[in-house]
């Protein structure tokens, strides 16, 4: 398919007589350089990677330009949306940065039910917008995750189990290729490209520019329940979470944390590397009245026993849930380090309680998502370098760092990523 014009998208000048490069550019050694790569990482655990330039882009047209020009110049390019990949993997030695943080911007069609949005634009921003009118998309759990990112990668999002694993609501994608050609991508266009994005993570073979997005309805019940246990529940809660996982109904997502420093109630005292480790499980319901949430939410009454709090089942709005679940990712040097399993309890509980009589100070965690995934982190013990898969990150870090994802995260027939694999951080 021809490329499309800028033009065609977006109200900006042809750019094929422009400079080679547009958007703020930094080179290795401008005062400004280390401030700039440093703020393209969410993780304060920075690598030690060094790109020969920084394109901080400002238009789509500023993306073609810097696609062309590091063409020109026979320079790989590394692409940074919202800056959240553990590993810091759009930071790399030599070639070009391209930052499109700032192309966030959004349109929402109520009537056709669809939206699109720049790479980012953060989920949460997006989610506020579509419930102002009474629209939702499965955005992630945390603020400041980009769409970019998030939607390459899969997107495990809220209410991801009824509406589908957020790639697969993405109809469309513009991207920029390799040539610095501005393309559109959907099921009948460069479907091969629409098909790589939906799950290829860092791997995708362009700059997005723009998604096409599927909305729903918002759920008129979103609400929560937090439940605490301390630690020595930890056994009778991973049985039974493998035992009634499979009959979870798809509009609840089942996750539970292990921290010294739980979100509810919120701490009165920081949380110390003396601070006991204790167990929340976080339940959230997305229906269609508190009727049918109280229903799917019936299984929970076969909890083990031992809770220390409980909270009543509530109609909780998203920004509480964002900041709940803020509590776990202060700004901090981060490792993270991903399992996917079909594990059953026996086998992983060795691990689990493992974890749990070696977990590190505050803010470190293990999280377990849904009835079927679940993710450790661990917080760098000291600053290191840190490069290269997570094998190494472990190796390096004195910790480590694992995330657990059990098969049937989303039962939509046709579903990505069941089965058994281990995933790597991409780095370098
Ligand atoms: C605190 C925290 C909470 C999280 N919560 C969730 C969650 O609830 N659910 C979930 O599914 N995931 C979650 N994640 C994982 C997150 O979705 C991924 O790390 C995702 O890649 C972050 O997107 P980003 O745009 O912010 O990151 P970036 O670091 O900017 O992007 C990650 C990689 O994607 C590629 N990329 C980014 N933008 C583009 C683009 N426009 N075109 C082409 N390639 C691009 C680049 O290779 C880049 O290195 C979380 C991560 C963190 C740190």
């Amino acid at each position: 398919m021809a490329p499309l014009s800028v033009n065609a998208l977006h109200d900006g000048v042809d750019v094929s007589h422009r400079s080679p490069v547009v958007g703020h550019t930094l080179v290795r050694g401008d005062a400004e350089y280390e401030a700039a790569r440093r703020d393209t990482m969410w993780n304060e655990n920075v690598p030690d990677r060094f790109p020969e330039r920084i394109v901080q882009a400002n238009s789509i047209e500023d993306v073609v330009s810097a696609m062309r020009a590091a063409k020109a110049a026979g320079q790989q390019v590394a692409i940074r949306s919202g800056g959240h990949s553990w590993s810091g993997n759009h930071v790399r030695d030599g070639g070009l940065l391209l930052d499109v943080s700032r192309l966030n911007r959004f349109t929402i069609d109520e009537k056709s039910m669809t939206a699109t949005a720049e790479p980012g634009l953060g989920g949460s921003a997006l989610l506020a917008e579509l419930m102002k009118r009474d629209l939702f998309f499965p955005v992630g759990h945390c603020r400041g995750v980009a769409l970019g990112g998030y939607l390459l990668q899969g997107g495990f999002g809220f209410n991801g189990r009824a509406l589908g694993i957020a790639c697969s609501n993405v109809t469309a994608i513009d991207y920029v290729d390799a040539d610095g050609e501005l393309r559109h991508a959907s099921e009948t266009e460069n479907s091969d490209m629409l098909w790589a994005a939906r799950g290829s993570g860092p791997g995708f073979f362009g700059v997005v520019v723009r998604f096409h997005l599927r909305l729903f309805r918002k759920p008129q019940f979103i609400g929560n329940v937090v439940i605490q246990y301390p630690i020595e529940r930890l056994e009778d809660l991973v049985r039974w979470i493998d035992r009634i996982g499979p009959a979870v109904p798809p509009q609840v997502e089942l996750q539970w944390v292990m921290s010294r420093n739980p979100s509810f109630p919120p701490p009165i005292r920081k949380a110390a590397r003396t601070s006991p480790v204790r167990i929340e499980l976080a339940v959230t319901v997305m229906a269609t009245s508190r009727t049918e949430a109280k229903a799917a939410m019936a299984f929970m009454s076969s909890r083990p026993k031992g809770a220390r709090i409980r909270t009543p089942l509530l109609p909780t709005p998203m920004g509480a849930m964002f900041s709940g679940v803020m509590q776990h990712y202060p700004h901090a040097q981060w490792v993270a380090d991903n399992l996917w399993t079909n594990a059953t309890a026996d086998e992983l509980l060795p691990h689990l309680l493992r974890v749990a009589d070696t977990l590190p100070p505050p803010p470190a965690h293990l999280l377990c998502r849904g009835s079927y995934v679940s993710v450790v982190l661990r917080r760098l013990a000291r600053r290191r370098r840190c490069q290269g898969d997570d094998g190494v990150v472990a190796r390096q870090c004195r910790g480590y760092a694992v995330a657990v994802y059990r098969r049937a995260v989303c039962r939509r027939p046709g579903a990505p990523f069941a089965g058994r694999f281990r995933s790597r951080s991409a780095a370098a």
